[in-house]
C-alpha cells in the first residue's frame, strides 16, 4: 500500500490525464494522493481533480510560478484553503537554481504562504532547489506552522538535521532511485520512521527502472523500494509506514487497501 505525498496530475496528460492515471496508480496499490497546484489557476484545478476518491489537493503558488502573484491571488489562495479537499499550503518554497537568487517576490510569496498554513493549520508543503538553507532560516524568522514537509529533498546532512529539528518531514522523489544518489539514500536512512514521506513528483523526476518516460503516481513504489533498501526494511513495510505518516500528516483518513 502505498501514498504518494506529492504529485502534479493537472500535468499528467502525456500519461492520458488524471483520471487514467489515477486508475492506474490505484490498480498498483496507491490508495492515496496529494496533487498540487503552482499557480491560482493550477490550484483551482487540484481541488477539481480531488474530487476522487483518495485524492487531496495542495493549493498555493510555487516560486518558479510567480508571474500572477499579487494581493488579490494571494486573497484567492487563501479562500480556496477553504475548501475540504485542500489538505495543504503549496507547493511553495524557493528555487534559487531557475530564479537567478534572492530577492523579487519568492521570499515574500513564500512568507504569506507560511502564514497561511498557519491560519488555516494545513500543513507546508515546501520547494527547494539550491534554496535549502535560505529556506530554513526564513522559516525559523516567521516561526514555521505546525506541520510542515520539505518535498523531494536533495540537502545535504547539516541541512536535514535543521530541518528534523524544525521537527519537518522529509519526502523523498524518484531521484532517491538514481545510481548517482548513494548520498541522497544515506540521508534516506537517517530520517527517523515517522518523519518520512515518499512521492513521485509527477510527471518530473522518474525514478529507476522507469526513467525516460512521464512519471506517474503508481511509480511511487519504485520510490519507496529505493528508499527501503536504503533503511534495510522491506518495501511492504515502508509502503505501510509512509502511507500511515502521510495520512497523519495531512490529515485525512486512514485509506484501505485499493
Ligand atoms: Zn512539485
Amino acid at each position: 500500500m502505498w501514498f504518494d505525498s506529492h504529485c502534479h496530475l493537472h500535468l499528467c496528460d502525456e500519461a492520458g490525464g488524471p483520471t487514467d492515471v489515477i486508475g492506474r496508480a490505484r490498480a498498483a496499490g496507491v490508495s492515496a494522493m496529494v496533487t498540487l497546484g503552482t499557480d491560482v489557476a493550477t490550484s483551482r484545478r487540484a481541488l477539481e481533480i480531488a474530487s476522487a476518491d483518495g485524492v487531496y489537493a495542495g493549493v498555493g503558488m510555487h516560486p518558479t510560478d510567480l508571474e500572477g502573484w499579487s494581493p488579490a491571488a494571494l486573497a484567492t489562495i487563501d479562500g480556496l484553503l477553504g475548501d475540504r479537499r485542500a489538505v495543504a499550503v503549496g507547493e511553495t518554497g524557493l528555487d534559487f537554481h531557475h530564479n537567478g537568487g534572492r530577492g523579487g517576490r519568492q521570499e515574500e510569496a513564500f512568507a504569506a504562504h507560511i502564514d497561511l498554513a498557519k491560519k488555516h493549520d494545513k500543513p507546508l508543503v515546501i520547494h527547494t532547489r539550491d534554496s535549502v538553507g535560505e529556506a530554513i532560516e526564513l522559516l525559523g524568522g516567521e516561526g514555521s506552522p505546525r506541520r510542515l514537509v520539505f518535498h523531494c529533498w536533495s540537502g545535504h546532512e547539516a541541512h536535514l538535521r535543521a530541518a528534523l529539528e524544525m521537527d519537518a518531514h522529509i519526502s523523498f522523489a524518484g531521484n532517491v532511485s538514481f545510481s548517482s544518489a548513494g548520498d541522497l539514500r544515506r540521508l534516506a536512512a537517517l530520517v527517523p520512521g515517522e518523519r518520512l514521506l515518499v512521492e513521485t513528483d509527477s510527471p518530473f523526476l522518474t525514478p529507476v527502472p522507469n526513467r525516460g518516460k512521464p512519471n506517474e503516481p503508481r511509480n511511487v513504489a519504485h520510490v519507496g523500494q529505493a528508499v527501503a533498501d536504503a533503511r534495510g526494511v522491506s518495501a511492504h513495510l515502508l509502503g505501510e509506514l509512509t502511507t500511515r505518516n502521510a495520512s497523519a500528516f495531512f490529515g485525512v483518513p486512514a485509506p484501505t487497501s485499493p
